[in-house]
């Protein structure tokens, strides 16, 4: 192993300290994360994904892959497809890579109690890395860092640019761009309510995790 991956590697765990102090893995199902991040290829493209949340306030996580890790936001009312919302997202500890396909049940007393559904995910572009003006190029470590993020997504439901902006503390905004994919008659947050990874509903979720106990 290199010393700069080595390098990586331990900042991965460090930035998933957080994440690891508020979960107890001996009762949730919610993986610690893998000692060494990375998946496979250094060339494909980064993933977000975007869970579908019914905890004691029902919500909707969107999580980017930057540098190994899954920074995350939560976000009340869920992404829209129209540029004039401003969507209020939280940001919230980095979870692990592996977070990503993660659909079940997190038992009631632990944290994050509730149904946890994949809602959407894909690959993600960085429309900040190839600017034509070369001053305005950000890597998405710089862009997080500056509090502008501007991705593309490439989901089932969700595509298209967003910006997300930091207002102040934890607050940051999601707005979807003018493109081809804003659509403000779409609401997809309400329409579309089934799982991409197994076609299930929230309730479905929940009563075959039961039916497994
Ligand atoms: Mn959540």
């Amino acid at each position: 192993m290199s010393n700069r991956s080595h390098d990586r590697n331990n900042n991965v765990d460090k930035r998933l300290r957080p994440y690891r102090a508020k979960r107890h893995f001996n009762q949730t199902k919610e993986p610690y994360g893998k000692k060494a991040a990375g998946r496979g290829r250094k060339s494909s493209a980064p993933i977000f994904v975007i869970q579908q949340h019914q905890a004691s306030s029902h919500h909707f996580d969107v999580r980017l892959e930057i540098d190994g890790a899954l920074v995350s936001w939560a976000v009340p009312k869920g992404p829209s497809t129209d540029p004039s919302d401003k969507r209020l997202a939280i940001h919230v500890e980095d979870h692990p890579l592996d977070y990503a396909d993660f659909e079940g049940v997190i038992p009631e007393g632990e944290y994050g109690g509730g149904v946890v559904q994949v809602w959407d995910m894909g690959p993600y572009i960085n429309i900040a890395e190839d600017k034509e003006n070369v001053e305005e190029r950000r890597s998405m470590g710089e862009a997080l860092e500056e509090g502008r993020i501007e991705v593309a997504f490439a989901g089932q439901k969700i595509r298209g640019g967003y910006v997300f902006v930091h207002t102040k503390g934890k607050h940051w905004l999601m707005i979807k761009m003018k493109d081809r994919d804003a659509d403000a008659r779409r609401n997809p947050v309400k329409t579309e309510g089934t799982s991409v990874i197994s076609g299930r509903s929230l309730a479905e979720i929940a009563a075959e995790e039961e039916a497994d106990d």
